[in-house]
């Protein structure tokens, strides 16, 4: 029996089901990944995405040759290429592992239904989450919408089920189940219509396990404060890696929960900190695959004031918000972060996200695409769930009066500014005291700090105050909720 692996996300050898069962029951494998012409056309993800997929795509190719499995690859439509690839090579059998992304779940079925007809089958698997939405869900089988709750159930499923890792393929056998094809070199980043960047978090397999290895033997023990601290290096920097598939999540909460051997109850909650934000992940994959109308509009249709009308005044506003230059030290860091490294700091996230809909009064779906398009992890799953958590739309939200104030932000989780002066260079020089809010400096301490407000760092685009005042004036936000 022939057998085609389609590679979409889940770039790696280890725990990968489809490739693990594919070399279990097939006699012959090939391994494929298509480059999806529309998507990349659309321009939907950034240079920094695709270069780190390119990363990916490298080592595996690298990866699936040692075993003796060249990976092919081609360019167009999926649906086309999947096809075509299986008619071509005369394959029984398409593997894959599933996406609950709405738009992959209409490309599947139609490779599925092309298949069907010419006799192919289909064999798709989990693997992109530890639990599917069908897996972890309430008493009546209905999809869980509060975090808290979908939590207690994700742990009391993992308990039970115990879940185990698929081996690697072992390569004396693979090595006989080769076909004969070559491997082609990948494109280039340019070759797809975008800028060659060297990504800021390094791609592939082998790194994605070395950074799980230096977080679960250091960090992660200190993650409950660490975490939030956006100069450090407290978090284990691996979405990118989850995104993509370089990591199987299932592997990193077993990996996680080993390195508590030996260690007391502090690190026990730290560790549990840090698999509970798998766990939102999982919870958002979740929403997204119950409820796949939140990629076109709010989950919830709770009374939030009304976003700024287009026009010129919202233009400069969304502008300065996008290129760092909101006169707000941490907004502005933050987005520079994102601009120069295509990451950004979670609770920075959070920060650059409310002043965007709460202070700028922005829609939240215009900053959602703008992340879409410039971070290294940009998943739909996470990136609207966490958008409309901000925005107060989502399903387990955050409630609508909360509204980040950046400067107390930045004071309890940069205390001495040194994120906003990696970030924000012209402020290097301004005192701690100052460096929250360097609108408030005196002409003296502008010319101590060699920074002069309005012409150097720019005065804030909006009172904070102000804004926050009218944000709450506009709407009552809790009343339908
Ligand atoms: C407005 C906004 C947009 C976001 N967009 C994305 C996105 O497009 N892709 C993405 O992967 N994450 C997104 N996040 C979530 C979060 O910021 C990143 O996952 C996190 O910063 C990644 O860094 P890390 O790997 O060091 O995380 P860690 O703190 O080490 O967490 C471990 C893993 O848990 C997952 N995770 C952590 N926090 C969250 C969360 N709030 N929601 C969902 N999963 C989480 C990630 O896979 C992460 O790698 C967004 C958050 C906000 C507030």
């Amino acid at each position: 029996m022939r057998g085609i692996v389609w590679f979409r996300r889940d770039l790696r050898l280890a725990d990968q089901p489809a490739l693990a069962v594919a070399c279990e029951e097939c006699d012959e494998v090939i391994p494929l990944f298509v480059f999806d012409e529309p998507l990349l056309r659309s321009h939907e993800f950034g240079s920094a995405c695709v270069n780190f997929m390119l990363g990916c795509l490298e080592e595996l190719q690298a990866s699936l040759g040692a075993i003796g499995l060249p990976l092919q690859w081609r360019r167009g439509s999926q649906v086309d290429e999947v096809f075509r690839a299986a008619l071509e090579w005369e394959a029984d059998v398409v593997y894959w592992n599933r996406d609950c992304e709405p738009r992959a779940l209409v490309r599947d079925l139609a490779v599925q239904e092309r298949l069907a007809q010419e006799g192919i089958a289909a064999k798709t698997f989990k693997d992109h989450v530890v639990f599917e939405a069908a897996e972890v869900h309430g008493a009546t089988g209905e999809p869980m919408q509060r975090y808290s709750a979908y939590r207690a159930r994700w742990w009391a499923k993992w308990h039970s089920v115990k879940p185990t890792a698929h081996a690697v393929p072992d390569a004396s056998t693979t090595r006989r189940k080769a076909v004969r094809l070559s491997a082609v070199p990948l494109p280039a980043a340019n070759e797809l219509g975008y800028e060659h960047l060297v990504p800021w978090i390094a791609p592939g397999e082998c790194c994605a396990r070395e950074q799980l290895r230096w977080f679960v033997e250091g960090p992660i023990h200190r993650y409950t404060d660490g975490r939030n601290r956006p100069a450090i290096d407290g978090s284990a920097k691996l979405s990118p890696h989850f995104r993509f598939g370089t990591l199987s999540p299932k592997e990193a909460v077993q990996i996680a929960l080993k390195s508590l051997s030996g260690k007391g109850p502090v690190s026990r909650t730290d560790v549990l900190t840090w698999i509970d934000e798998l766990i939102w992940r999982e919870f958002f994959h979740q929403v997204l695959a119950a409820f796949p109308h939140v990629v076109d509009g709010p989950f919830r249709q709770t009374v939030v004031p009304p976003s700024r009308d287009p026009g010129p005044e919202r233009d400069v506003l969304f502008q300065a918000w996008c290129g760092g230059r909101t006169g707000y030290p941490i907004v502005d860091a933050g987005m520079r972060q994102l601009n120069q490294t295509g990451w950004m700091h979670n609770r920075v996230r959070m920060i650059v996200a409310s002043f965007l809909i709460k202070d700028l009064r922005i829609d939240w779906q215009s900053g959602e695409q703008y992340f879409m398009c410039h971070l290294l992890d940009a998943d739909v799953a996470a990136n609207n769930g966490n958008w409309q958590w901000c925005a107060s739309t989502g399903t387990d939200s955050m409630p609508g009066y909360r509204i980040f104030n950046p400067a107390l932000q930045s004071k309890k989780f940069d205390p001495d500014g040194v994120y906003i002066r990696r970030y924000v260079p012209e402020l290097a020089h301004v005192s701690a005291k100052r460096i929250h809010e360097p609108h408030l400096m005196t002409a003296d301490e502008q010319v101590l700090a060699g920074c002069r407000i309005g012409t150097d760092y720019p005065v804030p685009v909006v009172d904070h105050q102000l804004a926050r005042q009218e944000y709450l004036n506009l709407g009552k936000p809790e009343a339908a909720r």
